[in-house]
């Protein structure tokens, strides 16, 4: 089973209040011009249907209730990639009053596609390194930036 999930990874975006540019960097991905799915990633609706979950923003009091919930769902094994600089330290972000984040405060995050925000190129390559993690049953360890 682990094995498939290399081959075809179904992602959750999950936005836990991010200024949306690295959400448009995902849309971006997943869109003809970079083409994740001739990797096999399919973008899905729900958290329960996913493997990786692609994390952006820097996690707000308001979502913090909702993200954990939303990660929850996703069935284990499951691989969390925070995409950009706000999902990895809050970035801009940093000490606001809102902010309760990062989001490894809560899960253990498989792999960081660093930027702000990172290019789509990175962001599919992120994806393919936690679908490989997925595979090798190496998920919910250690760090590991996407380059
Ligand atoms: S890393 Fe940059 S682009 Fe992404 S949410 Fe933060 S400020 Fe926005």
């Amino acid at each position: 089973m682990r094995r498939f999930m290399a081959r075809s990874p179904w992602v959750y975006h999950l936005n836990t209040g991010s200024c949306n540019g690295c959400d448009i960097e995902i849309i971006a991905a997943l869109s003809p011009r970079y083409d994740a799915e001739r990797a096999g990633v399919k973008l899905v609706g729900s958290p329960k249907l996913a493997d990786i979950i692609l994390v952006t923003g820097p996690v707000t009091k308001q979502m913090k209730e909702r993200v954990i919930n939303i990660v929850n769902q996703v069935p284990n094994p499951r691989a969390i990639v925070v995409v950009g600089v706000c999902g990895a330290t809050t970035g801009v972000f940093d000490g606001a009053y809102s902010i309760d984040g990062p989001i490894d405060k809560f899960f253990p995050v498989d792999v960081y596609v660093t930027g702000c925000p990172p290019r789509p190129e990175a962001i599919v390559l992120g994806i393919l390194k936690a679908a490989g993690k997925l595979a090798k049953g190496e998920t919910g360890k250690r760090k590991e930036a996407a380059k």
